[in-house]
């Protein structure tokens, strides 16, 4: 006989590994022990050393569904003999790295519970389990227990303490266990703050409202929701008008999959997302003709759907059978709103009533959105049900390394033992608001840590402001270029240690020669990185300004080609949208180059094209463009506009006089799409030895993705993009860290 301790690393806790093992042990009639601290699950057990290695296949063979097991150490103790085999009390240890779980949607069991009129929980909002339920945004520091979470204040009633305390039960130890006599309740506001309602008649009243076109704040895992009739263009209408969001798609939640088959084209592996237990929002092809308003996603062929995840959504559609729009309740550019109080401030005027409950949201956390792309799953907004997500590195005892990403779509990572931890969403940092937000994120993740920097990597950009962040913190501080955080964020996912041929497609990025980057064909490996190849530069005239308004990007590669007399003589759809005494102004800008940064970026190119071939002359977000690049695309076609290549410039000035004598947007749209895929292919090919990767947010876009993929398939070319980490600028702190391991 022997006494061995195994120790159980990953995320281990809060999703019935106790248990597991409980039963698991009790199977084998070994005796011993099991207990969470804060490195993870502890098992000691004393038996034959053959029954020790029978146990350790069977705890890996089969863990619960919420788990995940990153590795298991294990340790012989002097022999100690157990009467029984029983589960301890959590206590704490030195350093703290267990990893916390996602949020993750209501499970299968729970439904029916809620369903069954015999159940306790019949129709109750907040019924969860050991499989299902808030986790990280009620966490206020592990180890992972009710006391130190926002359910801490409700006492768990006699029949619920039972479950908790019963290892066989379902909610054996699950911290945020409760029913309708100890838990939190919903109540219904109008926005002036008065009480209307509660419980099943708050519900009531809200799917009333919801009939009438109103819109309804509501409260779910991870911050409010604006709600309305997704059906309706009344109500659709007046949430864009109030909202002051003209034209950007609304994420809409389906009441079940049946329903949002109805409204979107989806493959096996989509209708597989959509309906997994982390509930992410899913980019789909809308069916021509669906039960959505216009004003949903107004010209776009793409809509983002998702089904309910937590019991009152799956209750809100018990009264409502049409589809809702839910979009996250925030100001522009500020962070998604988790409490009452600054929701009546802040979009009182937006929502006609307010649905809260009294279950505190610590941590905020948007939804998540996906795609699925070569079959499989791709990452564009990492959030809830994923975040805080873990990727496994190999450097031993790394330093207390944060990595704070970029200005947009930030996200910050942490340097734990075994893992880089990356945070949930954070967003873009242009308030104060989401300052607030950044701060507090990486507060929250010391603190769950007990982390103290010792290093911090932000990019090179000198104005953001992770960059002045980072400097104030008195911590010594690493700037990593942004396209090669793009690169190593990728070869983290796939612990790529070798050299690669990188192309770093993206919107922009501060280039080392204080351009502005974002075309940029790179051989770069873990050390460094030589920029081989950039797109040509060209002028962003009026700089920012053109962001939106992209016919200033058409404008200025038709400068580059033409001179002010033959633009003059011109039809042009990007030539229409000014008036001369514009044009001629604008080409003093472009000739001086004030005001107007010179840029590689594939992302503005896409908006140049898109201004050319007359498609929009402004956009009113970013990646619409993009979007509506795709929806000309025609796959039939395998033309392409040429290109020239010279020893480190790609030049497109052949395709934009090309594109000027072509009338159709889809054959402009087509032919600069498989433009694209030709330069990658072609350089590719010039670098034949080299695994590829391809990064940066410009392939998010599906169709640009699926054909570059395909041609390397064919040439049996070994390649790499990010899909646990999203590849745009929300993977930046992931490349940033992995950049010191
Ligand atoms: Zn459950
Ligand atoms: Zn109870």
């Amino acid at each position: 006989m022997i006494t061995k301790k195994i120790t159980v690393h990953g995320v281990v806790q809060g999703v019935g590994f106790r248990p597991y093992v409980y039963q698991l042990a009790t199977q084998h009639n070994l005796y011993g022990w099991v207990n969470n601290d804060d490195q993870g699950v502890n098992i000691v057990l004393t038996t034959t050393p053959e029954k020790h290695e029978t146990f350790l296949y069977a705890l890996q063979e089969n863990p619960p569904p919420l788990s995940k097991i990153s590795n298991i150490t294990i340790h012989e103790l002097a022999l100690e003999s157990f009467s029984n085999f029983q589960i301890l009390h959590s206590h704490e240890s030195g350093s703290k790295s267990t990893l916390i779980s996602a949020d993750i949607g209501i499970c299968e069991a729970c439904i029916e519970d809620i369903q069954n009129t015999q159940d306790r929980r019949y129709k109750y909002a907040f019924t969860n389990c050991t499989n299902c339920g808030p986790r990280y945004t009620i966490i206020k520091t592990v180890p992972y227990d009710r006391a130190h979470t926002s359910m801490k204040n409700f006492t768990m009633c006699k029949e619920c303490k039972t479950e908790y305390e019963d290892p066989m039960n379902r909610r054996y130890h699950a911290q945020p266990i409760c029913c309708p006599n100890c838990g939190p309740t919903i109540t219904l506001y109008d926005n002036k703050n008065s009480e209307i309602a509660q419980g099943k008649k708050a519900l009531e009243k809200v799917t009333q409202s919801l009939q009438l076109g109103d819109i309804v704040a509501i409260k779910g895992l991870g911050g409010f929701h604006l709600v309305c009739d997704a059906t309706s263009n009344y109500a659709v209408k007046k949430l864009r008008q109030r909202k002051n969001r003209p034209s950007k798609p609304f994420a809409v939640m389906c009441k079940d999959s049946v329903q949002a088959q109805s409204i979107a084209l989806m493959n096996e592996e989509e209708h597989r997302v959509l309906n997994s237990k982390e509930k992410p929002i899913v980019l789909l092809h809308k069916e021509k003709i669906n039960m959505l308003a216009d004003a949903v996603a107004p010209n776009i062929d793409r809509i983002g759907l998702f089904l309910p995840y937590t019991p009152l959504h799956l209750l809100l559609f018990e009264h409502f059978d049409k589809p809702i729009v839910a979009t996250s309740a925030n100001l522009s550019d500020e962070p998604i709103i988790r409490k009452k109080d600054e929701l009546m401030r802040k979009l009182g005027f937006v929502a006609d009533y307010v649905l809260d409950f009294d279950r505190e949201i610590i941590n905020a956390c948007d939804d998540s959105v996906v795609q699925v792309c070569n079959n499989q799953l791709f990452k564009l907004r990492n959030a809830r049900g994923y975040a805080p997500t873990a990727i496994t590195h190999k450097k031993e005892k790394p330093k207390a390394i944060l990595a704070i990403g970029a200005n947009q779509k930030n996200s910050i990572a942490l340097a734990l033992d075994k893992d880089i931890l990356l945070s949930p969403h954070i967003g873009d940092l242009n308030s104060i608001e989401a300052m607030e937000y950044f701060d507090r994120t990486v507060e929250t993740f010391c603190r769950f840590y007990d982390f103290k920097p010792e290093l911090i990597v932000c990019d090179k950009h000198p104005n953001y402001e992770t960059t002045k962040w980072a400097k104030s913190q008195e911590i010594p501080v690493v700037q990593i270029q942004h396209h090669y955080a793009h690169v190593l964020s990728c070869m983290a996912e796939y612990g790529l240690d070798e050299k690669v041929l990188a192309f770093a497609f993206d919107g922009t990025g501060y280039g080392d020669d204080g351009n502005i980057w974002g075309g940029e064909v790179f051989i770069a490996s873990k050390k460094e990185y030589i920029r081989i190849k950039h797109f040509k530069y060209f002028k962003l005239l009026g700089g920012e300004i053109a962001i939106k308004q992209i016919k200033r990007l058409g404008l200025s590669l038709l400068f580059d080609n033409y001179t002010l007399e033959e633009l003059v003589c011109m039809d042009n759809p990007t030539l229409k949208a000014f008036s001369s005494k514009e044009i001629e102004l604008l080409h003093t800008v472009w000739n001086n180059g004030l005001n107007a940064a010179l840029t590689s970026s594939v992302g503005r190119l896409f908006d140049a094209v898109c201004s050319l071939a007359g498609i929009e002359q402004h956009v009113s977000y970013e990646g619409e463009a993009g979007l509506l690049i795709e929806q000309a695309y025609d796959a039939s076609s395998k033309e392409y506009f040429e290109f020239d290549i010279s020893h480190n410039e790609i030049d497109i000035h052949k395709a934009i006089q090309a594109m000027v004598k072509e009338r159709s947007a889809q054959v402009i749209c087509t032919k600069f799409i498989n433009m694209l895929v030709e330069v990658i292919i072609t350089i590719s090919q010039k670098n034949s030895t080299l695994p590829v990767v391809l990064t940066g947010g410009v392939f998010q876009n599906k169709t640009l993705l699926e054909a570059v993929t395909k041609r390397l398939d064919e040439l049996q070319r070994q390649y790499y993009y990010s899909k646990e980490v999203p590849l745009n600028d929300a993977g930046i702190a992931v490349g940033q860290l992995y950049s010191q391991l």
